[in-house]
C-alpha cells in the first residue's frame, strides 16, 4: 500500500529529536544557530506592515527574479531569462522533487552518486522511477566509468551534488570535463545539478553548471538561500534551467505550491542589493579552521572538507562500532551530536564516520570540542 515502504525518517529529523532529548550539542542537522544578519531581520520587520502577503507571481517575486539572475551574471557569466528560465521554490527540497517528477515517468532510471543527499531517492521513487545508485570513488571524486556503466536506454537523469554533502567535496575542472564529454555520447539524458552550498567552498573554487555552456541546454540547476543566507526555515530555493525544461518543470509547480512566501521572497529581493556572498565565505572558512584545530589533539581523524559546512571524521581509533551506533553513544554518553555516513549510501556502507556541522558558534563548537577532545 505504502509507495515508500522501505523509507525511513529523515535522518535529521532523528538526530536533531535525539540532541533535544539528550540535550546534546547539535552538530548534526545542517542549519546555523547564530543570529541572523541584523539588516535581514529589519528588511523583514519593515515588510511587515507593507502590502506583501499576497500570492506573487507562480514563477516567483519579479523583483527576485531578477536580483538572482544579476547575481548568477555576476558569479557565473549566465545570462538568465527571468520569464522562461528560473522559478523560485520552497527551498531545493521542493525544487528537486518537482524536478524529478516533472521528468521521470515508470521505469525510468535515475543515476544517483552514494554517498547521496537523503531526498533524491525517495523522490524518484514516487514518480515511479527506479534510483541507479552509483558509489563515488573512495576520495569521493566521481567515478565515470561506472556512471557510464550504469547508463542504460531507460537513463533519464543524472543527479549531482556540488559542493557536495556530506563529504565537502568539490569537483574539478577535469571532472567536468569528463562530464560534458559522457552527456555528449549520451545526449538523451539530462542532468540535476545541486548547487545548495555553492557560495561555501574553501580548497578550489566552486564549479557551477551555470557556467558550463555544453551542460547548460540539458541542466536543472538547484540553490537554495536557506544555506546561502543562514536561513534555512525561510524554505527559499531556485531553480535554473533551459525554457523547453523549465516549462515541463512549472507545470508540476503550479500544482505543488503554486507559488511560496510572499514575505520571504520580498525580503530576500531587497537584502540580496546589500549581501556580500564573499564574506559569507569568509566567515565559513574561519569557522571551519576554528573547528579544525579545535579537534587536532582529539582521536578523530579529519577528512579534507573543501566545501560546504560540514566536517567529515573518522573514528577508528576510538570504537569499532557501526556509525549508527556510535552516533547514539556520542550523544547519549558524550553529550554531542552527529550525522553517521552510512546512512548516505544505499547499502549503507560503513566506514566509521561522522558529520559534523560547523555552521554554529564558536561558543557552541568550542564546546562541543571540548567534549570532543576527552573521548
Ligand atoms: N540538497 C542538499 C545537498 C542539502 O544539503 C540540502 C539541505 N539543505 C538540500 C538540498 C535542501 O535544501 P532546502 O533546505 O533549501 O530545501
Ligand atoms: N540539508 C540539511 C543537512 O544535510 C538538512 C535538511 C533537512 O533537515 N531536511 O543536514
Amino acid at each position: 500500500m505504502s509507495k515508500l515502504p522501505n523509507t525511513p525518517t529523515s535522518i535529521f529529523s532523528i538526530m536533531s529529536q535525539l540532541a533535544n532529548k539528550h540535550g546534546a550539542i547539535n552538530l548534526s542537522q545542517g542549519f546555523p544557530n547564530f543570529p541572523v544578519d541584523e539588516r535581514l531581520l529589519n528588511i523583514t520587520k519593515n515588510l511587515i506592515g507593507k502590502n506583501v502577503h499576497q500570492y506573487t507571481p507562480m514563477n516567483g517575486l519579479p523583483s527576485l527574479l531578477e536580483n538572482i539572475a544579476s547575481l548568477t551574471f555576476k558569479n557565473y557569466k549566465r545570462k538568465v531569462n527571468i520569464a522562461s528560465e528560473m522559478l523560485i521554490t520552497a527551498g531545493a527540497t521542493q525544487g528537486i522533487y518537482t524536478v524529478i517528477n516533472s521528468f521521470v515517468k515508470n521505469n525510468d532510471e535515475v543515476i544517483i552518486l552514494d554517498p547521496s543527499y537523503d531526498s533524491y531517492e525517495p523522490s524518484v521513487l514516487v514518480a515511479g522511477g527506479k534510483p541507479v545508485r552509483i558509489s563515488l570513488n573512495d576520495d569521493y571524486s566521481p567515478n565515470f566509468n561506472r556512471i557510464e556503466d550504469a547508463i542504460t536506454k531507460n537513463t533519464k537523469l543524472i543527479i549531482i551534488n556540488n559542493p557536495h554533502n556530506p563529504t565537502g567535496k568539490i569537483w574539478k575542472e577535469s571532472e567536468f570535463q569528463a562530464l560534458e564529454s559522457l552527456l555528449e555520447k549520451h545526449d538523451r539524458v539530462l542532468l540535476l545539478s545541486d548547487e545548495v552550498y555553492e557560495y561555501i567552498s574553501f580548497s578550489h573554487p566552486h564549479i557551477s553548471i551555470n557556467t558550463r555552456p555544453k551542460l547548460r541546454d540539458k541542466a536543472i540547476v538547484a540553490s537554495s538561500f536557506g544555506k546561502s543566507l543562514h536561513v534555512t526555515g525561510w524554505k527559499v530555493g531556485y531553480l535554473i534551467a533551459p525554457e523547453k525544461l523549465m516549462l515541463e518543470i512549472k507545470k508540476i509547480h503550479q500544482f505543488l505550491v503554486f507559488s511560496i512566501s510572499s514575505l520571504s521572497q520580498h525580503a530576500i529581493s531587497e537584502y540580496l542589493d546589500i549581501v556580500d556572498f564573499n564574506e559569507i565565505e569568509k566567515m565559513y572558512v574561519s569557522k571551519r579552521t576554528l573547528f579544525q584545530n579545535l579537534l587536532k589533539n582529539s582521536k578523530f581523524e579529519l577528512l579534507p572538507c573543501e566545501g560546504t559546512y560540514f566536517q567529515v571524521v573518522n573514528y577508528k581509533q576510538i570504537s569499532t562500532k557501526g556509525d549508527m551506533d556510535f552516533a547514539k553513544e556520542l550523544i547519549v554518553k558524550h553529550g554531542v551530536a552527529a550525522i553517521p555516513i552510512s546512512v548516505f549510501y544505499k547499502d549503507s556502507t560503513d566506514k566509521q564516520m561522522l558529520r559534523f556541522c560547523f555552521a554554529k558558534t564558536d561558543e557552541t563548537l568550542i564546546a562541543a570540542a571540548e567534549k570532543l577532545v576527552k573521548i
